[in-house]
């Protein structure tokens, strides 16, 4: 069984694909962390993430530099906004992705274009979102230290690069169910992002 969570940045979809293979005890992959890793390579290597040849040459990591808590950062994430845009970084990283999503027993995937390019076969695919000011909201209570606007001008400029790009942008799925998470409390997001897999896996 493979589900597939896409959406924008802090719409909760991390949160909600981490609760959904726990409920279903599947392996997880948040796909964005791959993004990030490559991301950061680049520029640690003295590289330029805007160009796709230094961006295509980080990568080559292992699993194991996933685990790098620098990856976390709002600054990885806006790096790896920038190398995504590339078709070959996004060729390099795709085979691993659907090895992950093909393992016996099957897998969670979380990122923004699962259900539309990496996995169009998924059983069950949610896009997850919510308003670019709640999700803005919710990045200032995980940092004090900066201000509201900054926040929600980074958070427009991430969404408007995934979604415009030409190669597997950002959008959710024709056959992908809509969870909109503005209104809704952790739990009640979670609790809902499961009760939608399981009617369509009856389905
Ligand atoms: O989900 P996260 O914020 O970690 O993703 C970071 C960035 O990586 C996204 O803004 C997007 O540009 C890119 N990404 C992507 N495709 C995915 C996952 C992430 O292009 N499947």
């Amino acid at each position: 069984m493979i589900i597939a969570v896409d959406g924008p940045a802090a719409s909760g979809k991390g949160t909600i694909a981490r609760a959904i293979a726990a409920h279903f005890g599947l392996p997880l992959l948040d796909t964005g962390l791959l993004y990030r890793a490559v991301g950061m390579a680049t520029v640690r290597a003295g590289g330029d993430p805007d160009v796709e040849d230094d961006a295509l040459k980080a990568c080559q990591f292992d699993n194991a530099a996933l685990a790098d808590p620098a990856l976390r950062s709002e600054a990885a994430g806006g790096l790896a906004s920038r190398v995504s845009v590339h078709p070959k970084v996004r060729a390099a990283l795709l085979k691993r992705q659907r090895d992950f999503a093909g393992q016996p027993g099957g897998a969670v995937l979380d990122g923004r274009d699962i259900g539309t390019v990496i996995v169009p076969s998924a059983d069950a695919k949610l896009y997850v979102t919510a308003s670019a000011e709640v999700r803005a909201r919710r990045r200032q209570l995980e940092d004090y230290d900066r201000d509201y606007p900054a926040i929600l001008a980074e958070i427009l400029a991430r969404d408007e690069r995934d979604a415009s790009r030409a190669d597997a942008p950002m959008r959710r799925a024709d056959d992908a169910d809509l969870l909109d998470t503005s209104d809704l409390s952790v739990d009640d997001a979670v609790q809902r992002a499961i009760a939608i897999v399981e009617a369509r896996l009856r389905r």
